[in-house]
């Protein structure tokens, strides 16, 4: 199917055009600039930024896949999880569309679209997979046993997330918003096994009640407290070294919970999405482990780990070619949804 997908449940307009597992257009309009000096997302500052740029955002995508409204199967959009205000503008935009195309509507969740994403990149996925989700908002591991249906969530971060803890650590180190880029560049010139920081839930007595849990936060206020220690003295702050091993106290724990859910639930693939999956230490690192253990490991390229709208566009052309019912006219935007509901 020919399956349009919108976004725009953050800080990004997205529109992408999807023909099955073949992406057509991916056209892209991000308010990052207008948030970096706040060191964060501003909600209203997103909602009119989005305003904005949805018709033309359209328009493009539209031309880069060489196809008109009328062409299109279905219409995909982002209904949630994200920022009330920003979502509603995709979600009133794809409505629009809908009526006026008459056109089916589907609203899909973000978190499963970071997931579907992938489809564009290694093609269906195979089911069931272990999805190891690190975004902005959210560190999960999940059991795939029907992207259209069915996701199981087998465990989740109990304080920040794996993208939000690179933000916050690069903010510390003076880097700009978003802090996930900055960090992995530096990390290149550093050494990993120069600061032994914290495995968050990594300790037995942890594992028991945490075992496919994340915790970030100790991380962060463990590098905090290492770049002060360091200021007090008056000694430079070693920002490679500092960033590599920070990257790999986050990337380890991923990679070694994400693996060891793969052996323990006897599932051969390991399919990584959000925003931290274009971290190329993540990559590696999963990439190495996963071929020691017969894991195959799938990330969609980086530029479609970040929000998007060709990963909204895929997994709606997934549910309509799985014979998934559309959504109504009438549906909510759900700034809340949970992972669990693919589509509504
Ligand atoms: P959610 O998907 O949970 O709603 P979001 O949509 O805001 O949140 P994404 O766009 O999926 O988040 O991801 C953004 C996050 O990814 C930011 O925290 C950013 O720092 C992080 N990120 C982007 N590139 C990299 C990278 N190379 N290494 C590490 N983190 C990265
Ligand atoms: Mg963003
Ligand atoms: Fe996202």
């Amino acid at each position: 199917p020919l399956v349009l997908g919108i976004e725009t449940s953050c800080d990004e307009t997205g529109v992408g055009v999807v023909r099955g597992h073949t992406l057509l257009a991916d056209a892209l309009a991000s308010s990052v600039d207008e948030h970096a000096r706040f060191g964060g997302v501003v909600p209203e500052v997103a909602s009119r930024a989005h305003l904005e740029a949805i018709v033309p955002t359209m328009e493009r995508a539209l031309k880069e896949a060489g196809v008109t409204l009328g062409d299109i199967d279905a219409i995909a959009v982002t209904a949630g999880p994200g920022l009330a205000g920003a979502l509603l503008v995709g979600v009133a935009a794809a409505k629009g569309y809908a009526l006026a195309a008459e056109k089916p509507i589907y609203g899909v969740n973000h978190l499963a679209a970071h997931v579907a994403v992938d489809t564009l990149e290694h093609g269906p996925l195979p089911e069931p997979a272990i999805a190891l989700l690190v975004s902005g908002g959210h560190s999960s591991l999940l059991e795939v046993d029907d992207l259209a249906t069915g996701v199981t969530p087998l465990g989740a971060t109990i304080d920040d997330a794996a993208g939000e803890a690179f933000d916050k650590v690069a903010r510390l180190l003076g880097m700009p918003f978003p802090g996930g880029p900055p960090i992995d560049r530096a990390a290149r010139e550093g050494d990993p096994a120069a600061i032994p920081f914290p495995r968050g839930l990594t300790a037995p007595k942890d594992l028991a009640a945490h075992r496919f849990d994340f915790s970030f936060s100790g991380l962060k206020t463990a590098v905090a407290r290492w770049v002060e220690a360091r200021e007090r003295l008056g000694e430079p702050v070693p920002v490679a070294d500092v960033a590599a091993s920070f990257q790999e106290a986050v990337c380890d724990v991923l990679v070694s919970k994400a693996v060891d859910a793969c052996r323990e639930r006897g599932i051969g693939t390991l399919v990584i999405g959000g925003g931290v999956a274009a971290n190329s230490r993540l990559r590696a690192l999963a990439e190495e482990r996963g071929a020691r253990h017969g894991i195959a490991v799938r990330a969609p390229r980086p530029r479609l780990c970040t929000d998007n709208g060709a990963m909204v566009a895929a997994l709606g052309a997934h549910l309509v070619a799985r014979g998934v019912a559309p959504s109504r006219l009438d549906l909510p935007a759900d700034s809340a949804m949970p992972l669990t509901i693919v589509s509504v």
